[in-house]
């Protein structure tokens, strides 16, 4: 729960994003939300709203420095502070490691890796002036497995991992934890377009037997952002239904 604290999620505007938007609103915080485009936000910022909570929308790109410490300073301007930082947008260039672009490999190294740096670090310098905060980083479980087609995905979602586990050992004497979550099969725009054999195949892998929610992965940040969880750190919670164990 994340009652009257300030969240900052990133990649807000569809998907897994604006449903863990609309959960820590529910639970009762003020957010502060990015996506590339503002008119993108639209739909957040209403539900948001009608939760009763604030909500600052901001047209960002998680790779570039400037916007990225421009929005944080804001947020620190308008709501004085930031509880809770997720590390949510993320996106896939698939393709074959012999016929990987450097382009392909770069754009998504750039919005899921260094996005994830840029704010952990403009955040982190924040939460250690408050002497507390959470971070949640969302990677994938196929950071753990690998995934054929996605050399250039996996490897940023396992840096991710690997940066949540040294920035909780660098942040966690300051009270700031910093935790992952690696998604299994959730149903989102970014799953919608894989051909039916490949998901059928999917299914076959995973233990509770159909693809997750949005909702649910929106759950396990809830349990992460809020004082529940307040002797885990460093962690990586699969939310998988038991894809990997
Ligand atoms: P999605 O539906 O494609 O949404 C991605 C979100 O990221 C959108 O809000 C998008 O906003 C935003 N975004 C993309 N590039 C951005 C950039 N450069 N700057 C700012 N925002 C950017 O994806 P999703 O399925 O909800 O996935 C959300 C996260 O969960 C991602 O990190 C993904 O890797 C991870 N994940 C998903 C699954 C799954 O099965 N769906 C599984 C494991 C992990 P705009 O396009 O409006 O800018």
């Amino acid at each position: 729960m994340a009652e009257n604290k300030v969240a900052l999620v990133t990649g807000a505007s569809r998907g897994i994003g604006r449903a863990i938007a609309e959960r820590l609103a529910a639970d009762g915080a003020d957010l502060a939300i990015c996506a590339r485009r503002l008119e993108n936000l639209e739909e957040t910022v209403a539900a948001v709203e009608a939760l009763g909570r604030r909500v600052l929308p901001y047209a960002v790109d998680v790779s570039d420095e400037t916007a990225v410490d421009g929005m944080v300073a804001d947020v620190k301007k308008q709501f004085g502070r930031i509880d809770v930082l997720v590390n949510n947008a993320g996106i896939t260039k698939d393709g074959l490691l012999a016929r990987m672009s450097v382009a392909d490999w770069d754009q998504v190294m750039d919005v899921n890796l260094k996005g994830a740096f840029l704010f952990s670090r403009a955040a982190a310098r924040l939460m250690m002036k408050q002497r507390c905060g959470s971070i949640v980083n969302i990677a994938s479980v196929v950071a753990l497995m690998g995934n054929p087609g996605q050399a250039n995905y996996t490897a940023s979602k396992a840096g991710l991992i690997a940066l949540t586990k040294s920035s909780a050992k660098e942040l966690g004497r300051r009270h700031i934890r910093v935790n992952a979550i690696a998604p299994g099969f959730i149903e989102t725009d970014m799953t919608d377009s894989l051909a039916d054999g490949l998901k059928d195949r999917m299914r076959d892998m995973i233990a509770l037997g159909s693809f997750g929610k949005a909702e649910d992965v929106a759950a396990a940040v809830s349990f992460l952002a809020g004082d529940q969880s307040s002797y885990v750190s460093g962690q990586t919670l699969n939310v998988c239904g038991g894809m990997v164990m």
